[in-house]
């Protein structure tokens, strides 16, 4: 067998971690994992169960005992929590600020560590998250730092939610953008920041498929084509 190969990608909110990665995936023949769909599911599942996501110990003992999972489908990824399937739930502006609270506490990021190693155990993989780099997978062939102006990096937020006829508007995108990444990068564990050995990429500028060009380059280059 081909040694495996772990790329991960790290970056802030609306960076083009997800679409820019899925694309890498499909050309390399890799499986794309995201990760924050499984931080979206704990939080939606949290909420609808009445726990207040903001108390670490209720959140924690909510968490004892469950099951979260990703699985690949004809179109795509898809995450489960306890068996439910969560896909169609996890992408509002509700659902991104739960994940963001949710993934401040330490007892939530120590369940979801194995489960997203197991992923990388067998394969070669994309993940795309915060601490992928850092935490997850510190010892991947291939890290990258993705990242973009925010203004334009939440008007391609604003643009995806429109199109998915989410009512919002592109001041309250920008706002919940900057709040999501000031917390995820300030908080005690596992923090968003760039690992020592990333490249830095900035799509700032870029079509989607400069961006993913780019991202094939630095990939070719590691691999030595
Ligand atoms: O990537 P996405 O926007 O779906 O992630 C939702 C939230 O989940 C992030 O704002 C972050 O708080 C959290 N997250 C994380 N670590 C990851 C992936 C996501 O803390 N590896």
């Amino acid at each position: 067998m081909d040694k495996i190969m772990r790329i991960a990608i790290d970056g802030p909110v609306g960076a083009g971690k997800s679409t820019i990665a899925k694309a890498v995936a499909e050309r390399l023949g890799f499986i794309y994992i995201d990760t924050g769909a499984l931080y979206r599911a704990i939080g939606v599942h949290c909420a609808k169960n009445g726990v207040d996501v903001d108390d670490d110990k209720a959140t924690a003992e909510h968490i004892a005992g469950m099951e979260a999972d990703l699985r690949l489908a004809e179109n795509g990824q898809r995450v489960f929590v306890n068996g439910e399937d969560l896909t169609d739930k996890i992408r509002t502006p509700e659902a991104s600020m739960l994940a963001s609270r949710v993934s401040a506490n330490p007892r939530v990021r120590g369940f979801l560590l194995d489960l997203q190693r197991s992923f990388a155990r067998d394969n070669s993989v994309i993940m795309d998250g915060r601490d992928i780099g850092t935490v997850v997978l510190p010892d991947a062939e291939l890290k990258i730092f993705l990242t973009a102006d925010a203004e334009e990096r939440a008007k391609r937020r604003y643009d995806e939610l429109a199109a998915k006829g989410v009512d919002t508007d592109y001041e309250a995108v920008l706002a919940d953008l900057n709040k999501r990444d000031y917390d995820d990068s300030h908080r005690d564990f596992a923090p968003l920041k760039m690992a020592d050995d990333a490249v830095l990429t900035d799509t700032t500028g870029n079509t989607f498929e400069q961006s993913v060009e780019e991202i094939m380059g630095i990939i070719n280059e590691k691999l030595g084509k």
